[in-house]
């Protein structure tokens, strides 16, 4: 297995071929945690056997020490076949718009809607990465406000009557070369300064070059280069494209996967969206993200200090 390494399947039918059974899974795991062989987590040992008795499990030849595949994962003590949380976490990862419990539910034959609704539910906590740096370089920010659904509405109420309230989120795009990289999203309780500039500072690194409407509360955000631009609001989506597309495929998205987003929820529904849309290009480490394969490489915590334009 020493330096065992294969290219991620992109197709479904690629992944369909791949992880096919229990061990195909079990076996890409291995080579995930240990690409140089195995490393006994307590002694460093590098000397296993496979247990007969638990499934996936290597004792260590030196210190007894039993360490599984899914140690530390989304999947580790769970009842599911490997086979189970490899594929919704891919269905999760390279829909683009995402997919539901009952869509789950239905592709992989599971026998209970709760079972996938589990699955979801556990896959969609994934997709908050606590540790994340912030935008920085060239970003973009605005605030909007999205239409929610609330329990006695069955849908969307067109048109914004009687039933359907209005949440305030404000959002930043990354721009780097003309092209949008990474975004950030947040609920806000106002328009106000102190709301604007909580996001701004939470979102980005100090000396961003902001870009925003000539909208006050962002007015000199403190540590950050600021340039206000000064237009109607019939061109705003011209200053400020990329976060407006941002903004309306966020609304297109949320009527159409949920039918309508609900305000209880709405951070976890804005993570959802971001996640996807940092990782459009890497299906790959979103796949490994939401198994939470890809956990144990932490950014170094002092990259920050030592950015190129920090
Ligand atoms: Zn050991």
């Amino acid at each position: 297995m020493s330096g065992y390494e294969r290219r991620f399947p992109m197709s479904l039918i690629e992944f369909q071929g791949r992880f096919v059974t229990e061990s195909a899974c079990a076996e890409y795991l291995f080579a995930r945690r240990w690409p140089e062989g195995f490393v006994c987590p307590g002694c460093g040992g590098g000397r296993a056997w496979l247990l007969k008795t638990k499934a996936f499990t290597y004792e260590c030849a030196d210190c007894g020490r039993q360490t599984s595949v899914t140690a530390g994962t989304i999947m580790h003590a769970s009842k599911l076949p490997l086979t189970i949380w490899f594929w919704a976490a891919f269905l999760m990862a390279t829909h683009s718009n995402g997919i539901s419990a009952l869509q789950l539910q239905n592709q992989l034959g599971l026998g209970s809607y709760r079972t996938a609704w589990m699955l979801c539910a556990k896959l969609r906590r994934a997709m908050v990465n606590p540790v994340r740096e912030p935008l920085s370089g060239l970003v973009e920010a605005d605030e909007t406000m999205i239409p929610f659904r609330t329990k006695n509405d069955p849908v969307v109420v067109p048109g914004g009557r009687s039933g359907v309230g209005k949440m305030l989120v404000a959002g930043a795009v990354e721009i780097d070369g003309g092209k949008p990289r990474r975004a950030r999203l947040k609920v806000i309780e106002g328009f106000g300064k102190p709301e604007l500039h909580a996001f701004v500072l939470g979102a980005v690194a100090p000396q961003t070059w902001l870009v925003t409407d000539d909208w006050p509360s962002y007015q000199d955000p403190p540590g950050v280069r600021h340039n206000p631009i000064t237009l109607g609001p019939m061109a705003a989506h011209v200053a400020l494209p990329w976060i407006h597309r941002l903004f309306s495929n966020l609304k297109r998205w949320g009527l159409g996967v949920y039918h309508g987003l609900r305000k209880t929820n709405l951070q976890h529904y804005l993570d959802e969206f971001v996640f996807r849309f940092n990782r459009r290009r890497t299906r790959h480490a979103a796949f490994e993200t939401l198994l939470g394969i890809g956990a144990r490489t932490v950014p170094a915590p002092y990259r920050l200090l030592i950015r190129k334009d920090a």
